[in-house]
């Protein structure tokens, strides 16, 4: 059988990590069978429409490299399908089953809807539709549709049992009667969910139907509509659900849940691809790591799990921070960029061998860009902003501080712009400490503050490598004159 899948997110809003991870186990399965994976907007709820979500579900895939192999053909360039473009068709398929009899037009307003359910909820009943207008005859059906009373059509749920297995979950099997008579198609004339899901399912030849377990309830509906039309009903893979660390459904109450919020904070496709699809999948050994390549060989659907799947943020910062570890540094500097201009660092005034290094300092330290400008700004300014006490090291006195500072600037000045490598800035640095018996930390300290303004950063080496002779005598002045305030 060949292997077709597809992602159909509903156009409502940014999609959040559980859409896109959907979207990539759908993805994965795909290529790991040497099969085609495609788009659908599901978009026939209009009440729920959010203009430019189309374009984020789009910018989602694309930033993944996830591609799709058809769809609208838009000039040569695939854009998904989009349901409301094929809305004739749910209404011709809605009408073959009022044909068969299995479904039938309901006129019962909403208000009487409102006054049955509220009846059954007194009664301690569940909610279902009571079918009122199973029983209206055919002459009473044209002529309320002549008059052009609003109606719905409803499917009819027949007798029995309907069981299936999930690939994830197992066999599942669920009494009929619990069901309630599903509108398939609304009275704007556009299908339900369900209707659409399955017309478009069997139609686009969708062989694996993965998507997450909130559909699994609705399944058995759809189940029986595939019945209801003679048509073999696909597979069915419902991915776990995503916790946050308190087990509890992920929210926004445990931090941005809109995949591209995660784009934003500068974490790198590989490690959210890698980091997502632990989220339900696993590959019965100890390896964290994988790139997309290795995944699309490795991914299986036998191998995820049903029980939910812990967001944990540490980690996706962890993995990411590896992704990033391994990058070349011209690219590290390149993907910086953005992220420092975004702080307001006027990169454009900057010789881009300076930018380089100064970011190449944090290279081992940050976990996503959105640190970087955080951490390296001070090499962007002509100002630092600091209290003339961070100045001084433990024990020393404010008076010790300005002739350590002033030793640090007379051997600075002696030196030629060559000699300021961080290499060698460390070496003689070292040297000069030990030959004039300063304590380290009493002359270290000091430079390291006037150099950059604040506790943690790298070694004062590293920083006046980067910033050169120049920048390094201007601080050191800086700091003095800050003592002496
Ligand atoms: N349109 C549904 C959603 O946005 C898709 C459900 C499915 O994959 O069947 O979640």
């Amino acid at each position: 059988m060949s292997v077709r899948t597809r992602f159909a997110p509903s156009p409502t809003g940014s999609p959040h990590i559980g859409n896109i991870r959907s979207a990539l186990f759908a993805w994965l399965f795909a290529r790991h069978n040497q099969g085609e994976f495609i788009v659908r907007i599901e978009d026939t709820d209009r009440t729920r429409l959010v203009e430019g979500s189309v374009e984020k579900i789009k910018e989602s895939l694309e930033f993944l490299n996830m591609d799709y192999d058809e769809g609208l053909d838009k000039g040569g360039e695939y854009e998904p399908y989009v349901q409301s473009e094929r809305q004739d068709l749910y209404k011709k398929y809605a009408y073959k089953l009022i044909g068969s009899h299995q479904a039938y037009h309901c006129f019962c307003t909403p208000e009487r809807l409102d006054e049955m359910r509220q009846e059954q909820q007194k009664n301690k009943q569940a909610p279902k539709y009571d079918r009122r207008c199973l029983q209206l005859s055919e002459a009473e059906i044209k002529e309320k549709l002549a008059a052009g009373e609003p109606h719905v059509i409803r499917f009819q749920i027949p007798e029995g049992i309907t069981a299936f297995k999930d690939i994830v979950h197992g066999k599942i099997s669920i009494k009929n009667d619990t069901l309630d008579d599903q509108v398939i198609l609304k009275s704007d004339g556009f299908p339900t969910y369900h209707l659409a899901v399955i017309v478009d399912d069997h139609l686009m030849k969708i062989s694996h139907v993965i998507r997450a377990e909130e559909w699994l309830p609705s399944t058995p509906k759809h189940i029986l509509l595939y019945q209801a039309f003679n048509w073999d009903v696909p597979e069915y893979a419902h991915l776990p659900m995503i916790l946050g660390s308190d087990k509890k459904k992920l929210s926004k109450r445990h931090g941005a849940t809109a995949f591209l919020d995660y784009k934003e904070q500068g974490y790198l496709p590989e490690a959210l691809v890698n980091f997502m699809v632990f989220l339900g999948w696993n590959p019965k050994s100890e390896r964290e790591k994988f790139s997309l390549p290795e995944l699309v060989k490795e991914f299986d659907l036998a191998n995820v799990n049903r029980a939910g799947a812990i967001f944990d943020i540490e980690k996706l910062d962890s993995i990411n921070g590896q992704y990033i570890r391994e990058m070349s540094l011209d690219k590290f500097a390149e993907k910086c960029l953005p992220f420092l201009e975004k702080a307001g660092i006027k990169v454009g005034e900057y010789e881009s061998d300076y930018i380089g290094q100064a970011v190449a300092l944090e290279q081992e330290r940050i976990r996503k860009f959105s640190e970087i400008a955080e951490a390296v700004e001070y090499f962007f300014t002509d100002e630092l902003e600091y209290d003339a006490d961070l100045l001084v090291w433990k024990k020393m006195e404010r008076s010790d501080v300005k002739p350590n500072l002033e030793k640090s600037l007379a051997f600075y000045e002696n030196l030629t712009d060559k000699d300021f490598t961080i290499e060698n800035i460390e070496k003689i640095t070292k040297e000069y400490i030990e030959q004039e018996g300063i304590n380290t930390g009493e002359m270290l300290w000091p430079l390291r503050i006037a150099l950059c303004g604040r506790q943690n950063s790298p070694s004062p080496f590293e920083i006046a490598g980067v910033l050169g002779k120049e920048k390094v005598l201007t601080r050191i002045e800086m700091a003095i004159k800050k003592l002496d305030i």
